[in-house]
């Protein structure tokens, strides 16, 4: 029979009723399920997203048959039932059907306090849910017969209108107003925040009281059998005698344990059979439903109902335990927990992060620019953090934002904080490297190093040695210390990234600068490193010092002889980073920063340096003025030093062909790749490749050893990459430096547009920081167009993107699209990119079956 498109339709959820989530919402199904697997479950209704539409567009059901489905005099619940539960909906309300002549009937029933608590209930949740009076005037209320008539009255006074005492109008309003306001804009912003998308729409389930507060043993509970922090199996959760919905957990006194306990009394001791019955239940769901649920239930004169059955909620561990559990014991494949994971949440678990659950008080905001948490005292310079960690004390580097020479500082802290910078600043890049949190652009905050003193906007002031816990996850800093969460890299991550690289179809790289990174990048299954940053190995003191001399050598011979000196300590640094890569692919970029980087610009530092090198301090300032740029970035650095300073290269070549000579000696020959970094034009590669390949023939002479390499170039200025054509002619691989590229391709600072970039997001402007999302619009026509000509040139040219984006969802379905070989990201974003890449190759197998 055709429906009546005016008659609001409403479904019984029976076994062989017609339910869906994409109709009726996730908790709909969810009851639906329970009913088909035999659970005790009260009579439920479920109204569609189009009733609930309806009749928020003040259409009506009709109420009379709605309440016949309950019997005589029902009472009754509506719950909200959007289509995921973690879009939230309105409160659920309780005991409708409660008026002054059931109020007396249940007196002679269950007896007038529990009478009394259903109605007060009852009445509190209409008055400022429906009737949307103050909470305030409602909210203290015990329930007795003094509080239920002080409420009445209150309703009366308020509204000068008596209680609604007709059900079939208390029921009408209650889904009136719980269906508007889903509608409502603030509820709307709420579910959008949680990931809902904007057309996303609310189904309800009207269903029978299963009555928790009466005679013999009368509670409600929700038991679950994991711990939400760590995912491991135990039974959890509260049971509170004379109570409803979810009484049990809020409760300050009077909840029991579930399962015994040695720390008070159970509901096991006094019901063993229910709790048996419930861990049954807990076993079915679980095989079934193939989730770990929490059971919401009732106990109504000694009778069991189950009311409900959400996800456990959980921290990002549990998850990956709780996805690996379920598939170790066939409850879903492999690939369904791998897209159970959200990639994001991997991270946490490379890392401590502040307890959730724990108090915090934020008196700073910033970028959040490297995930984990650390506690520290706060110092405002490097030479202050070195200081702090001789004594073994962990502190927080704070700086205006960070150079070169704070290396050793940020080496030293175990959390670094800066005034200006983004996602691709100084600052942020290493300290992803290190692993260590960090957070930038904090505007609200100020340096004044002289007095010795961190401003806050909302007034704080901080001094050195005061305690302070930095949030890089939430990009926040907070007073004192908190309750953390430590790293959980056990078992069950190891299981999900295995899982991940065999589902994974794209390489994924890390930029990995130092022994210590390497060692992390193999710890993490990197498939390589796809960038060295040569010149993050200088900054070690004895080398720091040789680099100071080679820049003040005047003469071609002085500087020659200074870099004789540095031959034996790049040669050492590859050779390590080829032993621990164990034949894994290797790519070098040769040295890159402005010269002037390394230089101090203070005084005290002109000062000491002027002391190091044993000359007057003029000669240093002097030196310092003549490399100074009014835009480093875009002056002599990458291959235009190598160009004009050709000895580096020549240096940093003949070390990498020592050292790969070296590490093949007890193992598979290595090939190292080496990349030349800023290109713009194909003669600069032409040249530096021409002396390259006659360095390398050269070493092959005096070793008498042979050894093939590759050479590359680093995409990462706009021309480079319209250019890849004639370019890739000399390269064997093609890199894009997405940092550097998205700086030029915007014509934007990528040290300095923290400063206003929060305000270029919230205005739309931007959707996001192109520094740390890649622009597939601008940037990524650049790559589409760099690696087509590549190609095009070169049909099996390498290509990859080595910039900060390399690690995010984002980049890395661009870079799978444009048939990329690799991706390269920090170390500590490796298991992040691996699981991201994985979900794609399988959102892909699914998408072709
Ligand atoms: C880049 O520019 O994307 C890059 C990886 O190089 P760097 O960040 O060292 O400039
Ligand atoms: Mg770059």
């Amino acid at each position: 029979m055709q429906k009546r498109p005016d008659i609001i339709d409403f479904t019984e959820i029976a076994a062989e009723a017609d339910i869906a989530a994409s109709r009726h919402g996730g908790r709909a199904k969810c009851l639906h399920r329970l009913v088909r697997l035999d659970l005790p479950v009260p009579r439920t209704v479920a109204l569609s997203f189009d009733a609930v539409h309806r009749i928020a567009l003040g259409e009506a059901p009709n109420i009379p048959a709605l309440l016949d489905r309950f019997g005589p005099e029902p009472l009754l619940s509506v719950r909200p039932s959007p289509e995921s539960a973690d879009w939230g909906g309105p409160a659920s309300i309780l005991n409708i059907g409660m008026n002054a002549a059931r109020h007396a009937a249940l007196c002679d029933s269950i007896g007038e306090a529990a009478a009394n608590a259903l109605y007060l209930r009852f009445i509190q949740a209409y008055a400022t849910h429906v009737a949307r009076l103050d909470p305030d005037i409602f909210e203290d209320d015990e329930p007795s017969a003094a509080a239920l008539r002080a409420a009445l009255d209150a309703y009366t006074e308020e509204t000068d209108e008596r209680f609604p005492q007709d059900p079939g109008q208390q029921l009408l309003e209650v889904l009136r107003s719980m269906a508007r306001a889903w509608e409502g804009t603030t509820a709307r912003l709420l579910r959008q925040a949680r990931g809902a998308p904007a057309d996303a729409r609310l189904g309800l389930v009207v269903q029978a009281m299963a009555l928790g507060i009466g005679p013999e043993e009368s509670g409600s509970g929700v038991i679950q059998f994991v711990d939400g922090a760590t995912g491991k199996r135990s039974i959890r959760g509260r049971y509170l005698p004379q109570s409803q919905g979810r009484d049990a957990i809020a409760a300050r006194e009077g909840a029991l344990f579930l399962a015994w306990d040695p720390r008070g009394p159970a509901l096991e001791d006094r019901c063993p059979e229910i709790v048996a019955r419930l861990r049954r239940y807990g076993e079915t769901c679980r095989m079934n439903l193939r989730e770990e649920l929490q059971l919401e239930f009732t106990i109504e004169a000694g009778k069991l109902w189950v009311l409900d059955t959400p996800r456990v909620p959980r921290s990002a561990r549990a998850a990956v335990r709780i996805a690996v559990m379920l598939a170790d014991e066939g409850i879903i494949p492999r690939e369904e927990a791998l897209r159970r994971i959200e990639p994001r949440a991997v991270s946490e678990l490379l890392h401590s992060q502040v307890d959730p659950a724990g108090p915090r008080q934020a008196v700073a905001h910033g970028i959040a620019a490297s995930p984990g948490a650390a506690t520290g005292r706060l110092v405002f310079g490097s030479a202050a953090a070195q200081a702090s960690a001789a004594r073994g004390e962990p502190c927080i580097l704070v700086r205006r934002e960070t150079t070169p020479e704070d290396i050793r500082g940020m080496h030293a802290a175990v959390g670094v904080m800066t005034e200006r910078g983004g996602m691709t600043s100084h600052a942020a890049v290493i300290a992803r490297g290190l692993g260590v949190p960090c957070v930038v652009g904090i505007s609200d905050m100020r340096l004044n190093r002289r007095d010795g003193v961190l401003l806050t906007a909302d007034g704080h002031k901080l001094h050195e040695g005061d305690i302070v816990t930095l949030d890089g996850t939430s990009g926040q800093v907070l007073l004192g210390e908190v309750k953390m969460l430590e790293p959980a890299l056990d078992d069950a991550f190891q299981a999900l990234m295995g899982w991940a690289e065999a589902a994974c179809d794209i390489g994924i790289r890390a930029n990995a600068d130092t022994p210590a990174d390497a060692q992390t990048a193999r710890r993490f299954g990197a498939d390589g490193i796809g960038l060295c940053r040569t010149e993050h190995m200088f900054f070690e003191a004895d080398r720091l010092t040789v680099m100071h001399e080679m820049i003040f050598a005047d003469r071609s011979e002085d500087r020659a002889a200074v870099l004789e000196r540095l031959l034996p300590m790049q040669r050492a640094d590859f050779t390590r980073l080829f032993e621990i890569m164990q034949g894994l692919p290797v790519c070098i970029r040769l040295f890159d920063p402005p010269l002037h980087e390394f230089l101090p610009q203070s005084r005290e530092g002109v000062r000491g340096l002027a002391e190091a090198l044993d000359l007057p301090v003029s000669d240093v300032q002097r030196r310092v003025q003549a490399l100074s740029e009014f835009n480093p970035m875009l002056g002599m650095r990458g291959v235009r030093l190598g160009i004009t300073v050709p000895e580096i290269y020549d240096m940093q070549a003949r070390a990498i062909f020592e050292a790969t000579i070296e590490a093949s000696h007890n193992g598979d020959p290595v090939v190292p790749e080496i990349m030349i970094p800023l290109v713009s034009a194909m003669r600069e590669v032409e040249l530096v490749k021409t002396r390259i390949d006659s360095l390398a023939a050269a070493v092959r002479a005096e070793r008498g050893v042979d050894f093939d390499y590759r050479l590359g170039v680093m995409v990462e200025t706009p021309r480079a990459a319209l250019r890849a054509d004639d370019i890739a002619l000399h390269a064997a691989f093609l890199s894009f430096g997405t940092n550097d590229l998205t700086q030029m391709t915007y014509g934007l600072s990528r040290d300095d547009a923290g400063r206003f970039m929060g305000s270029y997001v919230k205005q739309g402007v931007f959707a996001e920081d192109p520094f740390h999302t890649l622009d597939t619009e601008g940037v990524g026509e650049l790559l589409t167009i760099g690696a087509e000509r590549g190609r095009k040139a070169r049909p099996g040219v390498t290509l990859s993107i080595c910039g900060e984006h390399g690690g995010n969802a984002e980049s890395i379905a661009f870079c799978r699209a444009a048939g990329f070989d690799y991706v390269s990201c920090s170390p500590f974003r490796v298991p992040v990119a691996r699981l991201s890449a994985a979900q794609l190759a399988l959102d892909q197998q699914i998408r072709a079956d």
